[in-house]
């Protein structure tokens, strides 16, 4: 297919046909898997078609980067072997005391490295409340700060952020915008189109959505010498994301289109149910007219608000935990945007000293029926009660 009719097509036809991949020698709709883990060189002894050893990339895992950096607007992808992998590696390629602005609450994984490299002293870490862009405004360096990072939604109280308003906070200071969008995947928001310089997804979550495959996005808006040496981390680390992988990702952003309407369209059924719960002391979920971050976010997603939303359990923080144990329909594990719903007590997987309420609960919602979902929560809310 050529560039021109491509570009035509919608996000939603563009993944159902993996870009329209096709072998020309069999006809074959679907990419191989490219296993090999090195390759022979040709008889003039250079590589072929750039490939020489696994840990640099191969086919499968650059048929995937293919269809993000499409579906990004980007003009390169990278994937990596876990989504820390990938953030490591945007941390690893800073130079050394660099500062950088960074969400109090967020994912925590992350939040855990910014905080490792401050304590040996290799960044130089602020904090702001997430989503509240006076407060990063108020801790930017202007000239000195590399690095701003936002996460839209925040996980785990789903906070947004204004994507375009922080890309303009941080090219004012000469910094780059990292945004970490894995709550609303690229076919709600765009972030590299709002203003971020790198777009960052765990494809463990929305895009793989089978809760089979670990794997993590990188996309930049243009590419630059940072760029690569964020490559040149992956490489050097070996993190890349293996074939087999690969694979199983491409098969899942075949419906990711389907599959994000479905959640989005089942999360605000039970996010609606759960405002006004008697066992409910408070629902956030952007998609609710009564979230802070509502407007912004019907902007920036289109209205494609995502299935995660957390609750406050009334009660103590035993109630909490009873809701997840007597959930029958809700698998009491953590992750997200999987086809099957899942139910956790956050301050319990986050561990001590990150700030989370300790009556929240973080769910994920999948394809199921809706009404199955909400009748599991109701019957677990009212023996937890
Ligand atoms: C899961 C997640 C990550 C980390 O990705 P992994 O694939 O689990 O390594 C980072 N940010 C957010 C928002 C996530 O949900």
């Amino acid at each position: 297919m050529s560039d021109r009719t491509n570009r035509q097509l919608s996000p939603a036809t563009k993944l159902a046909q993996a870009l329209r991949y096709l072998e020309e020698e069999t006809g074959a709709i679907v990419p191989p898997i490219q296993p090999s883990a090195t390759y022979a060189r040709d008889a003039d002894y250079e590589v072929r078609k750039s490939y020489m050893y696994r840990r640099d990339s191969n086919q499968t895992t650059e048929q995937a980067e293919a269809i993000i950096a499409d579906l990004e607007g980007a003009a390169d992808s990278l994937l990596f072997a876990s989504g820390m992998s990938a953030c490591t590696a945007v941390i690893e390629q800073l130079p050394a005391h660099a500062h950088v602005v960074v969400p109090e609450v967020m994912y925590h994984g992350v939040l855990d490295q910014f905080q490792t490299f401050a304590a040996k002293d290799r960044l130089e870490v602020s904090y702001y409340p997430a989503g509240d862009l006076d407060a990063m405004q108020a801790v930017m360096k202007p000239g000195k700060t590399a690095l701003v990072w936002a996460e839209s939604p925040n996980n785990p109280n789903w906070d947004v952020t204004d994507i375009a308003a922080a890309a303009e906070i941080a090219h004012t200071a000469g910094a780059r915008l990292f945004t970490d969008c894995t709550g609303t995947p690229p076919v709600a928001t765009r972030a590299l189109e709002l203003g971020a310089d790198i777009s960052f997804h765990s494809a463990t979550k929305y895009l793989n959505g089978h809760s089979d495959v670990t794997a993590g996005v990188l996309s930049v808006r243009e590419a630059a010498d940072w760029w690569d040496e964020i490559a040149h981390v992956r490489k050097m680390q070996g993190t890349v994301l293996h074939s087999f992988d690969a694979f199983l990702l491409i098969r899942g952003m075949r419906t990711l289109m389907l599959r994000y309407e479905r959640q989005t369209e089942n999360a605000l059924r039970v996010a609606q149910h759960l405002e006004g719960h008697p066992g409910v002391e408070a629902v956030m979920y952007p998609g609710l007219p009564s979230h802070p971050g509502h407007e912004i976010a019907k902007r920036q997603t289109g209205g494609a608000y995502g299935g995660m939303l957390s609750i406050l359990v009334k009660g103590d923080e035993q109630n909490a935990i009873d809701v997840t144990r007597f959930c029958e329909v809700f698998y009491p594990a953590t992750s997200l945007g999987g086809v099957e719903s899942l139910i956790e007590h956050r301050k319990t997987v986050s561990g001590e000293g990150f700030p989370v309420h300790p009556c929240l609960l973080r769910l994920s919602i999948g394809i199921e029926d809706a009404g199955d979902l909400i009748a599991d929560l109701d019957q677990a809310l009212q023996r937890a009660g």
